[in-house]
């Protein structure tokens, strides 16, 4: 095959990590791709990881006496861009599928931002929930050992995902440094300040998500101050949604955790909410608010709807009863194919995963350099950059969007996949 060459198709059905996650990373790739003209070789290249790691290992628990086995994973799709980049799972249904297509959508982020990366994403299948912060530490740095040749600041660069934190990010960076004999903070990013963390890292997914919701009310000609928004999940991307949105004068109108969602029409008092999540460890018991399913949630009257939690939320049986205007995919992969085309056909805004959540690399990516540096950068420069980044990336993806008569998500995926591509070509095939 030479650069130019076609690829012979491979089934996907025969691979490893063929699994409905992954077939709908694909179905977005080959729309793309076909609509595109992409370079058929280039095109087969795309629709597989370069590297999968599985590992698996024994874990024992605070009792001591029992011993689990624990599997993990680590998948790096292209490592043509750069360092391969991506968070880190703790999820008990996390399989290599889902970190596949985690991964490959990681590659269209960093190119959409223009960071030099390619995509990665690494995932422990366990329920974080169920165990200590001993057995949690113990787990860490153990699928650390197992997978710390394949990571390090040149190499490959995790960072938090669902269920994982700056805690988390800590014993990574401890577990790598200790076997290096000397400090590096560049091997993680989203880690405490106090080991080099970025200032404004810990909001900067959620502070892109706004920067996308302004932006697409300003496109659409609707009101930002006043809307009526609903966020489902407040974690780390969702509680920062929620609350930057509401410092700039949105109405949150209902939130939700793994258990329950809350709902006010007349707003919710986020400091309230934010203070019970951590005394009660979530939203159980929250005084003075309906309680709605994670479900219901999505269907609630409200003028912007950000799914901020997990995959496969809004769906064929969903979809037709989102009452919001604009759809801010906060998660990834919150929208299942068939959801997508009937959002579309409703007329309703998305603002797809691959755009509306790249700021947390985004930061990631300030992150790593001021580990490599040794720099820390003040906050307001940290947010200022961000927000700069994040408004370019929109107008781009607004300008290809008009340009080939496309909705945003195949306009960020047309400017993502089309960028690797050319770096592809540029690069050649090795030997
Ligand atoms: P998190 O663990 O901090 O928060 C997840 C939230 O979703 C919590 O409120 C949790 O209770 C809820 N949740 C968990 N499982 C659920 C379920 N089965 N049903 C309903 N709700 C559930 O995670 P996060 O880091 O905020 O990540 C949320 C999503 O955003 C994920 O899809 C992740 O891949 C994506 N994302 C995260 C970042 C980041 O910087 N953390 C960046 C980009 C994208």
């Amino acid at each position: 095959m030479n650069d130019e060459g076609s690829a012979a198709a491979t089934s996907t059905r025969e691979l490893e990590w063929d699994t409905p996650m992954y077939r709908l990373a694909v179905a977005q790739l080959d729309a793309t791709a076909e609509r595109m003209g992409l370079q058929e070789n280039i095109w087969h290249r795309l629709r597989t990881p370069q590297r999968a790691h599985v590992v698996s290992f024994p874990f024992r628990k605070d009792n001591y006496t029992t011993v689990e086995t624990v599997f993990g994973y680590r998948v790096q799709h292209l490592t043509t861009m750069g360092p391969t980049k991506g968070g880190i799972r703790y999820d008990a249904d996390v399989d290599l599928g889902e970190v596949t297509a985690l991964a490959m959508w990681m590659s269209w982020k960093c190119a959409i931002m223009n960071l030099p990366f390619g995509g990665a994403k690494g995932g422990v299948r366990i329920n974080p929930r169920e165990y200590s912060p001993g057995e949690l530490q113990r787990i860490t740095r153990r699928y650390t050992s197992e997978i710390i040749d394949v990571i390090g600041p040149d190499r490959d660069i995790p960072a938090p995902d669902l269920g994982t934190d700056e805690q988390v990010m800590a014993w990574i960076m401890d577990t790598y440094s200790q076997q290096k004999g000397y400090s590096v903070p560049g091997v993680v990013t989203g880690k405490p300040i106090e080991i080099g963390g970025s200032l404004g890292r810990k909001e900067a997914t959620g502070r892109g998500v706004v920067s996308c919701i302004v932006d697409a009310c300003r496109h659409l000609g609707i009101g930002f101050e006043g809307a009526r928004i609903a966020v489902q999940g407040f974690g780390q991307v969702g509680g920062a949604t929620a609350r930057i949105a509401a410092s700039l004068g949105a109405r949150i109108v209902a939130v939700s955790d793994i258990k329950n969602g809350i709902y006010d029409p007349r707003g919710l008092d986020l400091a309230r909410v934010t203070a019970h999540t951590a005394e009660n460890r979530g939203l159980e018991g929250f005084p003075g608010a309906d309680r709605v399913s994670n479900t219901e949630l999505l269907a609630l009257p409200c003028d912007i709807l950000v799914p901020a939690a997990i995959q496969n939320q809004l769906t064929e049986k969903t979809a037709d009863r989102v009452q919001a205007r604009i759809v801010a995919e906060g998660a990834n992969g919150p929208t299942t194919l068939e959801a997508d085309a009937i959002l579309d056909a409703r007329g309703i805004f998305i603002i797809p995963d691959i755009l509306a959540n790249a700021g947390g690399v985004t930061v990631s990516y300030f992150e790593w350099l001021q580990s490599l540096q040794h720099f820390l950068w003040g906050e307001e420069e940290v947010n200022s950059k961000l927000i700069s980044l994040m408004q370019g990336a929109f107008r781009d993806v607004v300008g290809v969007a008009e340009q080939s008569r496309v909705n945003l998500r195949t306009a960020a995926m047309i400017r993502g996949v089309g960028r690797i591509a050319e770096a592809k070509r540029r690069r050649g095939i090795f030997p």
